[in-house]
């Protein structure tokens, strides 16, 4: 039986709590969280603040009542500024500056991440806000209640920019997307995808700036001009969504990092000290694909961190089977999920990716419903032809095949193992020449 620290009580943090309160019930867990609430569904905030579901009450999962009911001490609103890794004792401060020490014999970080502030003049003007915290979302609603808010611009077109734009445009605002890449999306999806999902974008009336870069902002009081490489708008409101970084300060040189400081870990979350966890977005992960270590911030990763190092700290051991990068976005209901590396990352990894790709109705002509084009790219490496990724796109739901691509990037599949697959027909779903299996069968 151990004492365990548990720095984080957001998804990984709770995940390894959970893990740790249901499985060895005889160790003493401490967590610390310096936020007031725990496990909030960031994936929400969008949903909320568009007003496509009636509030935020139901994007928490978990509590401190609920931590405490399986017998964890938890310490909400208490930050842990330092670690002692070698006399193994932990140093916090509440709200009240009251000072905690605890001493461990197995620690778990999961500090998580923080969004990315590039150096821009003015970053720091009232109405330039960040998106990552409950707190973050309730005050991005406020300012969106008030009228005289009528242009927005949401920095960065990754998933979370994207996500905000359309909620923004929902509350009914003018909004300007900025993003340096060319396209929406880049860093998940091929031009073939994200030319879809920037034509939705601008049906919609968001404004595209892409391939612009956002140099300063300006304002008396409070933000009102946006200044480009390529330009100047009237602005009343700035949403930055250009990434996240790992938190990952109380490692304090003494842990090893990855080439953006987030902790590296080996398969059973242990870092570089023995009984040392860290989870979720201050960690990396093994990515399948590139086979090697991988920043891939996402909440599903960070929860199945949480399980792995929750058995590992409460003595069992098990070994994370490395991570995809599976992912998904709707936006305006057309649906985009991808899993692995799109051409340009499989490029960048060292592979030379080719590609095979098909787009058809998804189910026969004859039904006259619900039925939608669904276009699918699957990425091989030309030399071993290993699958690297697949994308596809719908306005329907064909998400669950992407999972199929997660395991076979996972077990190193080549493409032509697909070719003749089972994969059923029923028209309800699909043609009775399956999408994924014309995709495979052509290719070369
Ligand atoms: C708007 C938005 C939408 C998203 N949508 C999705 C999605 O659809 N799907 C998906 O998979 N992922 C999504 N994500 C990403 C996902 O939210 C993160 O990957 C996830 O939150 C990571 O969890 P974590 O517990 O590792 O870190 P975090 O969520 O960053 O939590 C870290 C916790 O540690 C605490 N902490 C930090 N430092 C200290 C300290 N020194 N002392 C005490 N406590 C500390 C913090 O208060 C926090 O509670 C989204 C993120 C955002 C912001």
């Amino acid at each position: 039986m151990s004492k365990i620290v548990l720095i984080g009580a957001n998804h990984a943090g709770t995940a390894a709590a959970n893990t740790i309160l249901d499985n060895y019930p005889g160790n003493e867990l401490v967590i610390f969280d310096r936020n007031s609430n725990i496990s909030y569904l960031g994936c929400g905030t969008a949903l909320w603040i568009g007003r496509q579901i009636s509030g935020y009450e139901g994007l928490f999962y978990c509590s401190k009542e609920k931590l405490e009911a399986k017998k964890a001490v938890v310490h909400m609103e208490t930050e842990v500024n330092r670690i002692d890794f070698a006399a193994k004792k932990v140093y916090a401060k509440d709200s009240g500056g009251k000072e905690i020490v605890e001493d461990y014999e197995k620690l778990i970080i999961a500090s998580g991440s923080l969004p990315i502030a590039p150096k821009i003049p003015g970053l720091d003007l009232p109405n330039v806000e960040f998106v990552k915290l409950f707190q973050n979302g309730q005050k991005i609603n406020a300012i969106l209640d008030k009228p005289e808010i009528k242009n927005v611009a949401v920095v960065g077109a990754g998933y979370i920019g994207v996500e905000l734009a359309e909620a923004v445009r929902r509350r009914g605002k003018n909004v300007l997307l900025f993003e340096a890449e060319n396209t929406s999306l880049a860093s998940y999806y091929d031009d073939w995808f994200t030319g879809d999902m920037d034509k939705v974008l601008a049906d919609n009336g968001i404004e595209l700036h892409f391939g612009e870069l956002v140099k300063e902002f300006q304002g008396n009081g409070k933000v009102e001009k946006v200044l480009t490489n390529k330009g100047e708008y009237p602005i009343d409101l700035v949403i930055m969504g250009i990434g996240f970084r790992p938190n990952s300060t109380l490692g304090n040189g003494e842990l090893e990092t990855f080439a953006n400081g987030a902790y590296k870990v080996n398969l059973k979350q242990e870092t570089s000290k023995a009984g040392v966890y860290a989870i979720g977005d201050c960690a990396t992960v093994y990515s399948n694909a590139v086979e090697n270590s991988a920043y891939i911030a996402l909440a599903t990763n960070a929860v199945r961190s949480g399980v792995v190092a929750g058995h590992n700290a409460g003595g069992t051991p098990l070994e994370s089977a490395g991570v995809q990068g599976s992912n998904g976005i709707c936006i305006y209901n057309y649906k985009m999920v991808s899993t692995g590396l799109n051409l340009r990352a499989a490029e960048k990894a060292g592979y030379t990716p080719v590609y095979t790709q098909f787009e058809d109705t998804q189910k026969p002509a004859f039904i006259t419903e619900n039925n939608d084009k669904v276009k699918i790219r699957i990425v091989y490496d030309k030399n071993t032809r290993r699958i690297l990724g697949a994308q596809m796109a719908s306005y329907q739901d064909i998400s669950m095949g992407i999972h199929m691509f997660s395991l076979a990037i996972e077990e190193k599949l080549t493409i032509d193992k697909l070719k003749l697959l089972d994969i059923f027909f029923l028209p309800h779903f699909n043609q009775p020449y399956n999408y994924i299996t014309m995709a495979a069968l052509t290719a070369k």
